[in-house]
């Protein structure tokens, strides 16, 4: 479903991405774990075709994404329905003046009929516990509701592809369990989720990917071998060493 050949990227000269390879199929969840700066949100923002690759290839079920590929409307339209991205603050991603514009949103400009945007706006509402806050502003919400009611926006697009970038880095544990019973119980939507927290990490995906500072990527397997290996760890700057005593380093 999705592929990136030798992508490697970089905004302003220096390679932030290196040699990445990477093959995802359909229904997979995958976890990319990393230190800050290590390239875990411009990998899933090269994903979502907000950037695009310096060098290599991105093909998405087998069509090559390149800035040209979005000239064509209609695959602009697919790929923005079918490919979707919940960003680090939601804060980035509220604008709308209520609760209810903003989960309609994206179908809205899809062009959807009021019928079918209001069926599933109330739908996924139910869903994220925000019914009671349709006729609200949006930013009365907690940091978790908005956090849900970013999800919600997402998923009312019926998405195929769900990438998620620290979406525990702002939550109490009590919504961040929450999340991570989401993320499992969400069926037939393939998710990549990254996260610097090493404990996490197994509860976010069954597929470890692992950035380096750097930018490249040392592991890619069970999260479980990859936990066990000190020798990894302290590679991929997870785990520092304390004397003769390792310790995590979970920031
Ligand atoms: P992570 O999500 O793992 O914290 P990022 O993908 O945000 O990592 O950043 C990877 C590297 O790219 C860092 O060195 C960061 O400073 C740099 N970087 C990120 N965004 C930009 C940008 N818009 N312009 C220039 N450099 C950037």
């Amino acid at each position: 479903m999705i592929e990136l050949r030798n992508v490697w990227f970089s905004y302003d000269g220096e390679f932030v991405l290196k040699d990445i390879n990477l093959k995802v199929e359909k229904g997979e969840r995958i976890v990319v774990l990393g230190i800050n700066g290590s390239g875990k949100s411009t990998l899933l923002k090269l994903l979502n075709a907000l950037l695009f690759p310096t060098k290599g290839t991105y093909l998405y079920k087998g069509k090559n994404i390149e800035k040209n590929a979005f000239k064509d409307k209609n695959f602009i339209k697919a790929f923005r329905k079918e490919v979707v991205l919940l960003f680090q603050n939601p804060d980035a991603m509220i604008f709308n003046p209520t609760v209810y514009d903003e989960i309609a949103f994206g179908l809205r400009q899809l062009g959807f009929e009021e019928k079918v945007v209001k069926e599933r706006v109330l739908y996924w509402a139910e869903v994220f516990g925000l019914t009671q806050y349709l006729n609200k502003p949006p930013f009365i919400l907690s940091g978790g509701q908005k956090q849900k009611l970013c999800l919600a926006c997402l998923l009312v697009l019926e998405p195929e592809v769900l990438l998620l970038d620290e979406p525990t880095a702002n939550l109490d544990p009590k919504s961040t369990g929450w999340l991570i019973d989401f993320l499992n119980e969400l069926k037939g939507v393939t998710t990549i989720t990254s996260t610097h927290n090493l404990s996490l990490a197994p509860e976010l995906g069954n597929r470890l990917i692992v950035l380096r500072e750097g930018g490249s990527i040392i592991y890619d397997g069970e999260a479980e071998a990859f936990l066990k290996d000190q020798e990894k760890l302290i590679n991929a700057g997870l785990v520092h060493k304390h004397k003769d005593k390792p310790y995590y380093h979970l920031h």
